[in-house]
């Protein structure tokens, strides 16, 4: 039976649902839906963003992505999203396109609204003089798209990114500026531990498969001896590692920085017949972009340790 006090506490209950339901609701609207090309971009969002975006990457942290195919599935994403985030200077050039086509939502198109290219907004290294040739191999004829091992550059990416998600949810601006800031500054604070440990490392110069890791050595003050890949996107021949590992004995090369992505049975040759340590080295955020710095840190420090 109901009684007066029974009453009001079902009444109660269901204000109380009403308001949880219609505070979601708001919520739910309130959050941007925001696809990116990699696992660092969709982190770097998320540290910007928090609970306002909603984020997700189309390729995997192992996954490379210079070369993907243009799943349905990615169509599908893009057709609700409100802003797709890529790394641009032409990383994305082979697939990109025809997800941005498939997924019918003009907003996301190259100059539209809905479009963030990390690369606009920073200065790009190696890029390529003269003619372009196919011999060349895969060559990024835009300048290296591989900055976001830079947390330097990063922080210029995470600055763009948070002026990027102010357009498009301006109730929101200043919450996206606050955050960029302080992890602007937790980066640069960060930045002085991680100078000191490679100094102490001793190594000076490593070879890597791609040049995936340009930009971090630069950043770093390591010189890159030689790439085990000949030319970009292709692999190494036989030749080819018989003159790198002459170099890695005259250079007294103490670091093999191998890129996730890549096949390692080259390193694994010149390893084995030289002083250079091997490290598989992951190029895109596992979990955060601290620890993916940070894994690259401690990989120069196990060179220098011979480990
Ligand atoms: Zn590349």
């Amino acid at each position: 039976m109901h009684t007066p006090l029974t009453i009001t506490r079902e009444l109660n209950v269901k204000i109380l649902i009403l308001g949880l339901l219609s505070a979601w609701a708001l919520n739910a609207q309130a959050e941007l839906k925001v696809v990116t090309t990699t696992t660092t971009l969709e982190n770097l969002v998320q540290e910007i963003g928090q609970d306002k975006v909603d984020v997700s990457s189309l390729t995997k942290s192992n996954q490379d992505p210079h070369f993907v195919e243009a799943k349905p599935s990615y169509m599908v994403k893009l057709r609700q999203a409100d802003l797709l985030v890529s790394v641009g200077l032409d990383l994305e050039v082979g697939w990109i396109g025809n997800v941005q086509r498939g997924a019918k939502n003009p907003t996301l198109l190259k100059g539209s609204k809905g479009f963030f290219a990390a690369g606009d907004h920073i200065e790009a290294i190696d890029i390529p003089e003269g003619k372009l040739d196919r011999a060349e191999g895969d060559v990024h004829p835009l300048g290296n798209p591989h900055f976001h091992l830079d947390p330097i550059k990063t922080i210029s990416v995470v600055e763009a990114l948070a002026i990027k998600l102010g357009e498009l949810d301006s109730a929101n601006a200043e919450f996206y500026q606050r955050r960029a800031a302080d992890y602007a500054k937790t980066l640069k604070e960060k930045m002085k531990d991680w100078e000191s440990r490679i100094t102490k490392s001793q190594v000076n110069n490593v070879i890597t498969y791609h040049k995936s890791l340009s930009y971090f050595l630069r950043r770093f003050d390591l010189d890159v001896v030689a790439s085990i890949e000949p030319k970009p996107g292709i692999p190494p021949t036989a030749k080819h590692i018989i003159s790198l590992i002459k170099l890695v004995k005259q250079k007294n090369v103490k670091c093999i920085l191998n890129e996730n992505y890549f096949e390692t049975t080259a390193g694994e040759r010149i390893k084995g017949v030289t002083q250079a340590s091997l490290q598989i080295v992951p190029v895109e955020v596992q979990t955060d972009y601290f620890d993916l710095i940070e894994s690259l840190v401690t990989a120069v420090e196990n060179c220098g340790k011979g480990v």
